[in-house]
Protein backbone atom coordinates (compact mmCIF):
# COMPACT_ATOMS: atom_id res chain seq x y z
CA UNK A 1 0.00 0.00 0.00
CA UNK A 2 1.55 3.15 -1.13
CA UNK A 3 0.13 5.80 1.30
CA UNK A 4 -0.20 3.43 4.59
CA UNK A 5 0.43 6.81 6.76
CA UNK A 6 -1.77 8.71 5.58
CA UNK A 7 -4.66 5.73 6.18
CA UNK A 8 -3.23 5.57 9.40
CA UNK A 9 -3.52 8.92 9.71
CA UNK A 10 -7.18 8.61 8.61
CA UNK A 11 -8.01 5.53 10.93
CA UNK A 12 -6.44 7.45 13.93
CA UNK A 13 -9.68 8.60 15.03
CA UNK A 14 -13.14 7.10 15.51
CA UNK A 15 -14.52 7.02 11.87
CA UNK A 16 -18.40 5.25 10.40
CA UNK A 17 -16.61 2.09 8.50
CA UNK A 18 -18.69 -0.51 6.17
CA UNK A 19 -17.30 -3.39 4.54
CA UNK A 20 -18.48 -5.52 1.89
CA UNK A 21 -17.65 -8.42 0.48
CA UNK A 22 -18.35 -9.73 -3.25
CA UNK A 23 -22.32 -11.38 -3.66
CA UNK A 24 -22.14 -15.12 -2.53
CA UNK A 25 -19.35 -14.49 -0.58
CA UNK A 26 -17.09 -17.52 0.57
CA UNK A 27 -15.02 -18.31 3.61
CA UNK A 28 -11.99 -16.02 2.03
CA UNK A 29 -14.52 -12.96 1.28
CA UNK A 30 -16.07 -13.13 4.67
CA UNK A 31 -13.54 -13.79 6.86
CA UNK A 32 -11.51 -11.14 5.61
CA UNK A 33 -14.06 -8.62 6.57
CA UNK A 34 -14.77 -9.97 9.80
CA UNK A 35 -11.36 -10.10 10.77
CA UNK A 36 -10.65 -6.22 9.62
CA UNK A 37 -14.28 -6.01 11.47
CA UNK A 38 -12.76 -7.29 14.63
CA UNK A 39 -9.57 -5.77 13.73
CA UNK A 40 -11.14 -1.99 13.48
CA UNK A 41 -13.69 -2.67 16.08
CA UNK A 42 -10.47 -2.12 18.98
CA UNK A 43 -9.54 0.88 16.85
CA UNK A 44 -12.87 2.09 18.38
CA UNK A 45 -14.19 2.59 14.86
CA UNK A 46 -18.37 2.31 14.46
CA UNK A 47 -18.38 -1.06 11.72
CA UNK A 48 -20.65 -2.84 9.95
CA UNK A 49 -20.29 -5.61 7.49
CA UNK A 50 -22.74 -5.23 4.08
CA UNK A 51 -23.18 -8.67 2.52
CA UNK A 52 -24.60 -8.27 -1.33
CA UNK A 53 -26.26 -11.35 -0.64
CA UNK A 54 -26.74 -14.37 1.35
CA UNK A 55 -23.66 -17.20 1.66
CA UNK A 56 -23.62 -20.50 3.09
CA UNK A 57 -24.67 -21.76 6.34
CA UNK A 58 -20.87 -23.10 7.12
CA UNK A 59 -19.85 -20.22 7.57
CA UNK A 60 -22.02 -19.20 10.21
CA UNK A 61 -19.87 -20.29 12.78
CA UNK A 62 -17.63 -17.34 12.21
CA UNK A 63 -17.25 -14.49 14.86
CA UNK A 64 -19.67 -12.16 14.55
CA UNK A 65 -21.31 -13.26 11.87
CA UNK A 66 -24.68 -12.75 13.56
CA UNK A 67 -23.50 -8.95 13.18
CA UNK A 68 -23.70 -8.52 9.20
CA UNK A 69 -25.93 -7.01 7.24
CA UNK A 70 -27.49 -8.75 4.33
CA UNK A 71 -28.68 -6.76 1.60
CA UNK A 72 -31.72 -8.67 0.56
CA UNK A 73 -34.62 -6.37 -1.12
CA UNK A 74 -36.68 -5.20 2.20
CA UNK A 75 -33.32 -4.08 3.52
CA UNK A 76 -31.89 -2.25 0.30
CA UNK A 77 -32.94 1.71 1.79
CA UNK A 78 -30.58 0.87 5.13
CA UNK A 79 -27.72 -0.60 3.06
CA UNK A 80 -27.96 2.21 0.88
CA UNK A 81 -28.26 4.71 4.18
CA UNK A 82 -25.18 3.12 5.87
CA UNK A 83 -23.04 3.32 2.92
CA UNK A 84 -23.87 7.03 1.76
CA UNK A 85 -23.32 8.03 5.45
CA UNK A 86 -19.98 5.83 6.10
CA UNK A 87 -16.61 7.98 6.20
CA UNK A 88 -14.60 5.27 4.95
CA UNK A 89 -15.53 1.78 2.68
CA UNK A 90 -13.02 -1.41 2.48
CA UNK A 91 -14.10 -3.29 -0.36
CA UNK A 92 -12.36 -7.26 0.27
CA UNK A 93 -11.89 -10.20 -2.00
CA UNK A 94 -12.85 -8.01 -5.48
CA UNK A 95 -11.37 -5.20 -7.33
CA UNK A 96 -14.35 -4.55 -9.40
CA UNK A 97 -17.92 -3.25 -7.73
CA UNK A 98 -19.37 -4.86 -10.72
CA UNK A 99 -18.64 -8.04 -8.01
CA UNK A 100 -21.37 -6.16 -5.08
CA UNK A 101 -24.43 -5.48 -7.02
CA UNK A 102 -26.53 -4.27 -6.13
CA UNK A 103 -24.57 -2.36 -3.64
CA UNK A 104 -22.16 -0.87 -6.74
CA UNK A 105 -24.19 1.67 -7.55
CA UNK A 106 -24.42 3.68 -3.74
CA UNK A 107 -20.59 2.71 -3.45
CA UNK A 108 -19.80 5.00 -6.64
CA UNK A 109 -22.11 7.57 -5.13
CA UNK A 110 -20.86 7.61 -1.64
CA UNK A 111 -18.52 10.32 -0.45
CA UNK A 112 -16.83 7.58 1.66
CA UNK A 113 -12.85 7.42 1.17
CA UNK A 114 -12.13 3.70 -0.55
CA UNK A 115 -10.06 1.25 0.34
CA UNK A 116 -9.63 -1.99 -1.88
CA UNK A 117 -7.85 -5.02 -0.53
CA UNK A 118 -7.90 -7.83 -2.92
CA UNK A 119 -6.10 -10.56 -5.13
CA UNK A 120 -7.94 -11.43 -8.30
CA UNK A 121 -6.18 -10.26 -11.53
CA UNK A 122 -7.60 -8.25 -13.46
CA UNK A 123 -7.84 -4.72 -11.53
CA UNK A 124 -10.30 -1.86 -12.11
CA UNK A 125 -9.14 1.53 -10.09
CA UNK A 126 -11.66 2.89 -8.09
CA UNK A 127 -10.32 3.35 -4.47
CA UNK A 128 -8.10 6.29 -2.74
CA UNK A 129 -5.77 3.54 -1.24
CA UNK A 130 -5.32 -0.23 -2.66
CA UNK A 131 -3.56 -3.36 -1.13
CA UNK A 132 -3.68 -5.65 -4.47
CA UNK A 133 -1.47 -8.27 -4.64
CA UNK A 134 -2.95 -10.79 -7.37
CA UNK A 135 0.25 -13.18 -5.94
CA UNK A 136 -1.28 -13.31 -2.91
CA UNK A 137 -2.98 -16.86 -1.75
CA UNK A 138 -6.02 -15.35 0.23
CA UNK A 139 -7.39 -11.94 0.72
CA UNK A 140 -7.03 -13.07 4.19
CA UNK A 141 -3.38 -13.18 3.89
CA UNK A 142 -3.57 -9.49 2.75
CA UNK A 143 -5.73 -8.26 5.82
CA UNK A 144 -3.13 -9.81 8.01
CA UNK A 145 -0.57 -7.60 6.46
CA UNK A 146 -2.78 -4.80 6.39
CA UNK A 147 -2.94 -4.75 10.69
CA UNK A 148 0.89 -5.61 10.66
CA UNK A 149 1.53 -2.23 8.15
CA UNK A 150 -1.10 -0.52 10.66
CA UNK A 151 1.17 -1.58 12.99
CA UNK A 152 -1.26 -3.48 15.16
CA UNK A 153 -0.05 -7.23 15.30
CA UNK A 154 -0.51 -7.21 18.85
CA UNK A 155 -4.30 -6.68 18.28
CA UNK A 156 -4.71 -9.67 16.37
CA UNK A 157 -7.14 -12.02 18.57
CA UNK A 158 -8.46 -15.40 18.42
CA UNK A 159 -11.68 -14.27 16.89
CA UNK A 160 -9.59 -12.36 14.02
CA UNK A 161 -7.43 -14.83 13.61
CA UNK A 162 -9.82 -17.51 13.21
CA UNK A 163 -11.05 -15.32 10.32
CA UNK A 164 -7.97 -15.04 8.84
CA UNK A 165 -7.76 -18.92 8.76
CA UNK A 166 -10.68 -19.87 7.55
CA UNK A 167 -10.04 -17.48 4.41
CA UNK A 168 -6.34 -18.86 4.05
CA UNK A 169 -7.38 -22.20 4.38
CA UNK A 170 -10.06 -22.12 1.36
CA UNK A 171 -8.46 -20.27 -0.89
CA UNK A 172 -5.28 -22.24 -1.17
CA UNK A 173 -7.67 -25.22 -1.27
CA UNK A 174 -6.22 -26.66 2.09
CA UNK A 175 -2.33 -25.73 1.54
CA UNK A 176 -2.36 -27.38 -2.09
CA UNK A 177 -2.84 -24.81 -4.62
CA UNK A 178 0.96 -23.42 -6.21
CA UNK A 179 -0.14 -19.92 -4.32
CA UNK A 180 0.79 -21.50 -0.66
CA UNK A 181 4.23 -19.90 -0.29
CA UNK A 182 6.19 -20.29 2.46
CA UNK A 183 4.90 -16.74 3.77
CA UNK A 184 1.42 -18.65 4.18
CA UNK A 185 2.90 -21.01 6.37
CA UNK A 186 4.39 -18.72 8.50
CA UNK A 187 1.56 -16.46 9.35
CA UNK A 188 -0.52 -19.45 9.68
CA UNK A 189 2.38 -20.78 12.43
CA UNK A 190 1.46 -17.03 14.30
CA UNK A 191 -2.26 -17.96 13.61
CA UNK A 192 -1.80 -21.23 15.58
CA UNK A 193 0.36 -19.66 18.53
CA UNK A 194 -1.86 -17.26 18.55
CA UNK A 195 -4.65 -19.79 19.79
CA UNK A 196 -6.79 -20.68 16.90
CA UNK A 197 -7.99 -23.69 16.92
CA UNK A 198 -7.38 -25.08 13.45
CA UNK A 199 -9.31 -28.99 13.22
CA UNK A 200 -12.18 -27.22 14.49
CA UNK A 201 -12.23 -24.53 11.60
CA UNK A 202 -11.86 -27.46 9.25
CA UNK A 203 -14.59 -29.51 10.32
CA UNK A 204 -17.18 -26.16 10.44
CA UNK A 205 -16.20 -25.73 6.94
CA UNK A 206 -15.51 -29.13 5.63
CA UNK A 207 -17.64 -31.37 7.79
CA UNK A 208 -20.90 -30.29 8.04
CA UNK A 209 -23.03 -31.47 4.94
CA UNK A 210 -26.48 -31.70 4.80
CA UNK A 211 -27.99 -35.23 3.76
CA UNK A 212 -29.33 -33.26 0.92
CA UNK A 213 -26.10 -31.45 -0.22
CA UNK A 214 -24.46 -35.04 -0.39
CA UNK A 215 -27.29 -36.49 -2.01
CA UNK A 216 -27.11 -33.33 -4.25
CA UNK A 217 -23.72 -33.73 -4.97
CA UNK A 218 -24.08 -37.64 -5.68
CA UNK A 219 -26.83 -36.90 -8.57
CA UNK A 220 -24.12 -34.84 -10.16
CA UNK A 221 -21.70 -36.95 -10.52
CA UNK A 222 -23.95 -39.97 -11.72
CA UNK A 223 -26.27 -37.73 -14.14
CA UNK A 224 -24.73 -34.62 -14.55
CA UNK A 225 -20.74 -35.30 -15.13
CA UNK A 226 -19.89 -34.89 -18.88
CA UNK A 227 -16.32 -35.92 -20.14
CA UNK A 228 -14.45 -34.50 -23.23
CA UNK A 229 -11.18 -36.44 -23.15
CA UNK A 230 -10.08 -34.88 -26.18
CA UNK A 231 -10.34 -31.48 -24.35
CA UNK A 232 -8.85 -33.04 -21.43
CA UNK A 233 -12.24 -31.51 -20.22
CA UNK A 234 -14.84 -32.18 -17.69
CA UNK A 235 -17.85 -30.18 -16.57
CA UNK A 236 -21.26 -30.48 -14.38
CA UNK A 237 -24.34 -28.92 -15.35
CA UNK A 238 -27.38 -28.65 -13.18
CA UNK A 239 -30.97 -27.08 -13.66
CA UNK A 240 -32.89 -25.07 -11.65
CA UNK A 241 -34.53 -28.10 -11.52
CA UNK A 242 -32.10 -30.11 -10.27
CA UNK A 243 -31.22 -28.13 -7.23
CA UNK A 244 -35.13 -27.43 -6.39
CA UNK A 245 -35.40 -31.53 -6.42
CA UNK A 246 -32.06 -31.81 -3.92
CA UNK A 247 -33.38 -28.75 -1.52
CA UNK A 248 -30.83 -26.96 -2.69
CA UNK A 249 -29.55 -24.31 -0.25
CA UNK A 250 -26.54 -21.43 -1.07
CA UNK A 251 -23.15 -23.18 -0.55
CA UNK A 252 -24.81 -26.85 -1.81
CA UNK A 253 -22.47 -26.53 -4.73
CA UNK A 254 -19.66 -25.07 -3.49
CA UNK A 255 -16.02 -27.23 -4.73
CA UNK A 256 -18.11 -29.85 -6.61
CA UNK A 257 -16.28 -28.50 -9.62
CA UNK A 258 -13.08 -30.31 -7.87
CA UNK A 259 -14.35 -33.23 -8.29
CA UNK A 260 -14.30 -32.82 -12.52
CA UNK A 261 -10.99 -31.26 -11.67
CA UNK A 262 -9.64 -34.61 -9.67
CA UNK A 263 -10.37 -37.27 -12.90
CA UNK A 264 -7.04 -38.27 -14.11
CA UNK A 265 -6.30 -36.59 -17.44
CA UNK A 266 -8.47 -33.96 -16.88
CA UNK A 267 -7.14 -29.91 -16.82
CA UNK A 268 -9.62 -28.18 -16.93
CA UNK A 269 -13.01 -28.47 -15.22
CA UNK A 270 -16.07 -26.47 -14.97
CA UNK A 271 -19.82 -26.20 -13.57
CA UNK A 272 -22.82 -24.42 -15.17
CA UNK A 273 -25.71 -23.96 -12.61
CA UNK A 274 -28.68 -22.48 -13.84
CA UNK A 275 -30.30 -19.78 -11.41
CA UNK A 276 -33.48 -17.75 -11.99
CA UNK A 277 -32.25 -14.56 -14.14
CA UNK A 278 -28.75 -16.14 -14.81
CA UNK A 279 -26.63 -19.52 -15.58
CA UNK A 280 -23.49 -18.76 -13.43
CA UNK A 281 -20.08 -20.86 -14.39
CA UNK A 282 -17.21 -21.61 -12.31
CA UNK A 283 -13.96 -22.79 -13.52
CA UNK A 284 -10.72 -24.59 -12.15
CA UNK A 285 -7.37 -25.84 -14.34
CA UNK A 286 -3.96 -27.37 -13.66
CA UNK A 287 -0.92 -25.67 -14.88
CA UNK A 288 -0.66 -23.10 -17.56
CA UNK A 289 -4.02 -22.78 -19.16
CA UNK A 290 -5.95 -19.44 -18.27
CA UNK A 291 -9.49 -19.95 -16.89
CA UNK A 292 -9.48 -16.47 -16.03
CA UNK A 293 -8.95 -15.47 -19.76
CA UNK A 294 -11.28 -17.82 -20.94
CA UNK A 295 -13.64 -16.44 -18.01
CA UNK A 296 -13.23 -12.58 -18.70
CA UNK A 297 -13.02 -13.20 -23.09
CA UNK A 298 -16.23 -15.39 -22.90
CA UNK A 299 -18.25 -15.03 -19.55
CA UNK A 300 -18.24 -11.37 -18.57
CA UNK A 301 -15.92 -12.83 -15.46
CA UNK A 302 -12.83 -12.96 -13.91
CA UNK A 303 -10.66 -14.55 -11.10
CA UNK A 304 -7.13 -15.96 -11.11
CA UNK A 305 -5.41 -18.31 -13.76
CA UNK A 306 -6.59 -21.98 -12.27
CA UNK A 307 -10.24 -20.35 -10.85
CA UNK A 308 -12.14 -18.25 -11.69
CA UNK A 309 -15.99 -17.71 -12.65
CA UNK A 310 -18.20 -15.56 -14.89
CA UNK A 311 -21.80 -15.40 -15.90
CA UNK A 312 -24.43 -15.48 -18.94
CA UNK A 313 -27.70 -13.33 -17.69
CA UNK A 314 -31.28 -14.23 -18.75
CA UNK A 315 -30.05 -17.48 -20.44
CA UNK A 316 -31.33 -21.37 -20.79
CA UNK A 317 -28.72 -23.91 -19.79
CA UNK A 318 -28.68 -25.66 -22.31
CA UNK A 319 -27.56 -22.28 -24.50
CA UNK A 320 -24.73 -22.09 -22.52
CA UNK A 321 -23.40 -25.38 -22.08
CA UNK A 322 -23.66 -25.39 -26.30
CA UNK A 323 -21.82 -21.97 -25.92
CA UNK A 324 -19.65 -23.63 -23.62
CA UNK A 325 -18.71 -27.01 -25.26
CA UNK A 326 -18.20 -24.78 -28.57
CA UNK A 327 -15.48 -22.50 -27.62
CA UNK A 328 -13.46 -25.55 -26.55
CA UNK A 329 -11.93 -25.80 -29.95
CA UNK A 330 -10.16 -22.40 -29.94
CA UNK A 331 -8.09 -23.91 -27.14
CA UNK A 332 -7.70 -27.19 -27.99
CA UNK A 333 -3.61 -26.84 -28.48
CA UNK A 334 -3.43 -25.01 -25.41
CA UNK A 335 -5.67 -27.67 -23.47
CA UNK A 336 -3.81 -30.63 -24.77
CA UNK A 337 -0.22 -28.84 -24.49
CA UNK A 338 0.06 -28.38 -20.93
P1 LIG B 1 -15.86 -19.66 -7.63
O1 LIG B 1 -15.80 -20.52 -8.83
O2 LIG B 1 -15.40 -20.37 -6.39
O3 LIG B 1 -17.17 -18.94 -7.45
O4 LIG B 1 -14.81 -18.50 -7.88
C1 LIG B 1 -13.48 -18.76 -8.25
C2 LIG B 1 -12.70 -17.46 -8.25
O5 LIG B 1 -13.19 -16.60 -9.28
C3 LIG B 1 -12.85 -16.66 -6.96
O6 LIG B 1 -11.65 -16.00 -6.71
C4 LIG B 1 -13.95 -15.69 -7.26
O7 LIG B 1 -13.84 -14.53 -6.48
C5 LIG B 1 -13.73 -15.41 -8.76
N1 LIG B 1 -15.01 -15.18 -9.45
C6 LIG B 1 -16.13 -15.94 -9.38
N2 LIG B 1 -17.10 -15.43 -10.14
C7 LIG B 1 -16.61 -14.30 -10.70
C8 LIG B 1 -17.15 -13.31 -11.60
O8 LIG B 1 -18.30 -13.37 -12.02
N3 LIG B 1 -16.32 -12.29 -11.94
C9 LIG B 1 -15.03 -12.19 -11.48
N4 LIG B 1 -14.29 -11.15 -11.87
N5 LIG B 1 -14.49 -13.10 -10.65
C10 LIG B 1 -15.27 -14.14 -10.27
MN1 LIG C 1 -10.16 -14.75 -2.28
Amino acid sequence: MQNIEELKRILSSPKKVVIIPHQKPDADALGSCLALKGYLNKLQHEVQVISPTDYPQFLAWMPENESVLMCESYKETICKQIILQADVIFCLDYSDLARIAPLDTWVSQASAIKVMIDHHIDRKAFAQFELWKPEAAATAELVYDFILLMGDEALIDIPIAECIYAGILTDTGSFKYPSTSSKIHRIVAKLIDIGINHSKIHHYIYDTNSENRLRLIGFALKERLTILREYRTAYFALSSADLRNHYYQTGDTEGLVNYALSLEGIIFAAILIEDIDKIKLSFRSIGDFSVNDLARIHFSGGGHKNAAGGRVNNAKLEEVVQQFVSILPNYKEQLISV
